[in-house]
């Protein structure tokens, strides 16, 4: 049997020899529990990593304050230089990177991929950012003074994230983090810690060719207790958070509690509209693709279908027929369409799903189930299920991380339809799918989409680096990635400077001494 090159990418990552938990071989100091990664899509065990304790959590954040005092006087576009380099080294081990996120995660090798090239891209995106930190200027009403505003870094960044984008949302924060001139402390998702451990060695690579403190990219492993050392601690300014609304509420508080600023992207609840004028050749690639890519579990996934009911049946018919034609399996052989679940948990949620669905009456169109037998053994596959449904279902109201896809009839105008769209917690992406342009601008209008992505016959998955994601409501607000997602990451300062003699008081205050 093919291992699909998994030993070899393990290798090629500094991976492969990870049983005892202690060859981070980078910047982690780990004493604690071991946890072990078993890949769902095998059931293999493929290596055990220590978790981070309090006391090698207090050593992690003495190598990171102390490399922020470095890093933080170097340029912005030296830092960018060196975020060029990492961005090279990615290009480099793009393969393995890629197949271990597909092993590790469960996703398929082209999305694995798809996920290295989107960290390669926000490199490039952050090496032109480094020389354009910009803060403005303007005219101070005081004679002889000149007022502008300046960026700063904020110090150490906290990054925790979700199995789902194993290495992805890290490099989203840390590009525009590190050319901003902090430093971060990572804490992966304990249900993939591989990948974590092969991008922290990557990153280390490039600090160590440049002379440059490891501190600056620090890695902690362990579950949400590990996640709790940076909410709870003063020295971490910004904790970027991505997972559920559940942990986003939790996380929220925390920070908060301390007056830290907090990033979150959690989860989503998303809906493509069909409008009479939509294409359906277009609408069933993409409500397919939104609903089983990663099996169902992206934040930006297709969980609703909004579809008007003069065209209901035929969308309908086309999306059934198109799952007929669906092949689950290991997601490294490329003839599959849909890969497993994370984890057992994660197949019991999904039943639940189902049953719930039913009992709240809902009428199952395309049946689910897990698949048992050859190629099966992890227990992690399912068949990606379709419900007619409604809307106020507490199910279909509820984010459930499998490929579960619930059919929305609505009638009358498209106003209808954005009302039901916009008729749930969350508010990540949206899409609608039509020709009619008033729809389409309605759509996107104030009076539209209450969610941070809207699109239009595109559909809810498969965002750019280029613009800023993330989303409303229970979402958690927070945006990363392109147009001026920076920001979050510097502390802005106003500086007034006196060139004059005299000393003008604001306001025109007078106070003679
Ligand atoms: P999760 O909430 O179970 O875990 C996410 C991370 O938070 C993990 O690293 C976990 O250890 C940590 N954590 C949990 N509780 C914590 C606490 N109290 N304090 C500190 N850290 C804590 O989510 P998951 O199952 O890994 O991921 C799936 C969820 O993530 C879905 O809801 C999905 O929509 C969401 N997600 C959102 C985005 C986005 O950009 N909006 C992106 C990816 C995933």
């Amino acid at each position: 049997a093919t291992d699909f090159g998994i030993t070899e990418a393990l290798k090629a990552l500094g991976v492969n020899d990870i049983n005892n938990g202690t060859s981070t071989g980078s910047n982690s100091f780990s004493n604690g529990d071991i946890i072990e990664s078993y890949s769902p899509v095998d059931g293999q065990l493929i290596g055990k990593v220590k978790s981070t304790t309090k006391a090698d959590y207090e050593k992690v954040m003495e190598t990171a304050t102390a490399a922020f005092k470095t890093w933080r006087t170097m340029p912005a576009p030296q830092r960018g230089e060196i975020v060029r380099q990492f961005g090279e080294k990615l290009r480099e081990l793009k393969e393995p990177l890629g197949k271990l996120v597909s092993y590790e995660m469960g996703k398929s090798y082209q999305e694995g991929l798809g996920e290295v090239q989107e960290m390669i891209d926000i490199c490039d995106f952050a090496v032109g950012l480094s020389r354009q930190l910009h803060g403005l200027t303007m005219h101070s009403e005081r004679p002889g003074h000149r007022m502008y505003e300046q960026y700063h870094p904020l110090g150490v960044v906290g990054i925790i994230s979700a199995f789902n984008f194993p290495v992805a949302v890290w490099s989203w924060n840390t590009a525009l983090a590190w050319i901003c001139g902090d430093v971060c402390v990572w804490k992966p998702s304990e249900k993939t810690p591989l990948t974590g451990i092969a991008c922290q060695n990557i990153a280390a690579q490039v600090f160590k060719a440049n002379g440059l403190p490891e501190g600056i990219s620090c890695l902690i492993n362990g579950d949400y207790q590990v996640g709790e050392f940076m909410t709870k601690d003063k020295r971490v300014p910004l904790v970027s958070a991505t997972g559920s609304t559940r942990m986003g509420k939790i996380v929220a508080q925390e920070v908060a509690a301390r007056l830290g600023k907090s990033l979150l992207e959690l989860g989503g609840n998303n809906a493509i509209i069909v409008t009479p004028d939509a294409d359906i050749k277009m609408t069933v690639i993409g409500a397919v693709f939104g609903a089983v890519g990663t099996a169902g579990q992206r934040c930006t996934s297709t969980r609703r279908l909004i579809i008007h009911d003069s065209i209901y049946d035929k969308v309908k018919n086309a999306v059934v027929d198109a799952y007929k034609q669906l092949r689950i399996g290991n997601p490294l052989d490329e003839n599959n369409h849909v890969g497993p679940l994370i984890d057992k948990d994660a197949v019991k949620m999904y039943q639940q799903a189902l049953e719930r669905v039913v009992e709240e009456g809902g009428n199952v169109v395309v049946e689910g189930g897990v698949l048992e037998g050859e190629g099966y053994e992890s227990g992690c596959y399912v068949k990606p299920a379709i419900a007619e449904a409604e809307n106020h279902f507490n199910i279909v109201q509820h984010e459930t991380f499998a490929p579960v896809l619930y059919l929305l009839k609505y009638s009358g105008d498209v106003e209808n339809a954005i009302d039901m769209q916009n008729g749930v917690a969350q508010g990540l992406s949206s899409a609608i799918m039509t020709n009619n342009l008033r729809e389409a601008e309605r759509f996107l209008s104030q009076a539209g989409s209450d969610c941070g992505i809207a699109n239009v016959n595109i559909g809810t998955s498969g965002a750019e680096i280029g613009g800023a994601f993330g989303g409303e409501k229970e979402t958690g607000g927070g945006r990363e990635s392109g147009s001026d997602a920076w920001k979050i990451y510097m502390r802005r300062q106003t500086n007034t400077i006196n060139y004059t003699t005299e000393l003008p008081l604001a306001q025109g205050i007078k106070f003679d001494l």
